[in-house]
């Protein structure tokens, strides 16, 4: 069964839907440079773990809304068995429900899946995947203590296009401190080779917490370099636009009609659920963040207690304030009417000042009543962002 994902904008909008992210927090193996919420060695806890999450979707209140975008994440959510993802999948259409033409996304990396699995993917309903590239060097790759080759990466793109995905995203990691800009070259010309239609670029940053953070700390592995790192961000813009790819956010590319409904709806401050161990929500200026343990949240389900773990309500003024950040981030900017419209005059009247001296700065740019970035502040949108707020 392959759902079409319907009409999709890579434009901040005022109206981005609502989204569900379903957090798997496994992997067969972590990542030199990982902070996110997962771990390894715990195969014992995978089926009681959809178990729980499938109770606690059923425990949700979605609000009477149903989803236009759906997003596992993790975590590498195909290290669960396809029956496992179609189960939580089915959860989450039976409780939320689904719009028609709802983006489906499943986070993949390349040793955990193959055709067969994807066909299982698309059939119980997923349409689009994202697969951790990160680079296809083999050097690099073992420096990241990633645990696939290049080829197994440009297989896991090959397999999923075979088995019907018209939506594929490749991740890539720029500037770790063993890549050279030849390695980076190599990274993007193959990537844009194997056909993804939608390519995500970041800037590999150094966590605190990581094996990679205690190796720059203790001298053994030199530190990233923003230079750099500057530098192969203008390099991905330019191979990846003379390839068609339309840069949408500062760090996401899309070929026309293929940007991320999901990504678009975080970027526009959308509302969303949050469900599994660390996933955090969004509803109307509430946000949450659930329990980070697997075993604890499976713990918290079983013994019927709320696996929300913390909740904070926002004011309006920082409420605008982070979706101008966020709005910022797409190419497209912020419809300045419809920011009024949703968050009320305030917040851009008393920033007149400092807008009016980025403006003048060459550092965003007003036309037709949308507020953006300009081109060549990109790469140095947080210090602009931060100006603001
Ligand atoms: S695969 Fe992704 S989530 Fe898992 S350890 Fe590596 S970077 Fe982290």
């Amino acid at each position: 069964m392959i759902t079409q994902v319907g009409d999709r904008t890579s434009r901040w909008t005022a109206d981005p839907g609502f989204g569900v992210y379903l957090h798997i927090p496994f992997c067969r193996h972590r990542c030199h440079y990982c902070d996110f919420n997962t771990y390894e060695g715990q195969e014992g806890l995978h089926l009681a773990y959809v178990d729980a999450l499938i109770t606690d979707i059923g425990n949700c209140d979605p609000g009477g809304r149903r989803a236009t975008s759906i997003f596992f994440g993790g975590g590498t959510p195909t290290l669960l068995p396809a029956s496992g993802l179609a189960r939580i999948l089915r959860a989450v259409a039976h409780n939320v429900g689904l719009d028609p033409g709802a983006e489906v996304t499943v986070e993949a990396n390349p040793e955990t899946v193959d055709e067969a699995k994807f066909d299982a993917l698309l059939e119980a309903g997923f349409n689009r995947v994202s697969i951790g590239i990160q680079s296809l060097v083999p050097e690099v790759l073992t420096r990241l203590g990633r645990t696939h080759s290049p080829e197994r990466a440009l297989e896991a793109v090959g397999a999923a296009r075979r088995a019907g995905f018209e939506e594929v995203n490749a991740d890539l990691m720029y500037g770790s401190p063993w890549e050279s800009t030849s390695d980076w070259m190599t990274s993007l010309e193959g990537v844009v080779a194997a056909g993804p239609d939608h390519i995500s670029a970041y800037a590999l940053t150094v966590e605190e917490g990581t094996p990679l953070h205690t190796l720059v700390a203790s001298g053994r592995a030199p530190d990233v370099d923003p230079d750099i790192q500057a530098e192969r961000h203008e390099l991905a813009s330019e191979v990846l636009s003379a390839a068609a790819y339309e840069r949408y956010e500062v760090s996401n590319w899309a070929l026309p009609g293929h940007a991320s409904r999901h990504n678009v709806l975080y970027w526009s401050a959308g509302d969303y659920l949050g469900l599994g161990a660390g996933a955090h929500g969004h509803r109307s200026g509430r946000r949450y963040w659930n329990e980070k343990l697997p075993r604890e949240f499976v713990s918290r389900v079983s013994a019927q207690r709320s696996t929300e773990s913390g909740s904070e309500l926002l004011d309006a003024g920082t409420r605008a304030g982070e979706a101008m950040m966020l709005g910022l981030r797409l190419a497209s900017g912020v419809q300045l009417d419809e920011f009024t419209r949703r968050y009320g005059p305030e917040w851009l009247d008393g920033r007149a000042a400092v807008l009016a001296q980025l403006e003048a700065g060459g550092f965003l740019e007003r036309s037709e009543g949308w507020l953006r970035l300009s081109a060549g502040s990109t790469l140095v949108a947080n210090d602009v962002l931060c100006r603001l707020l």
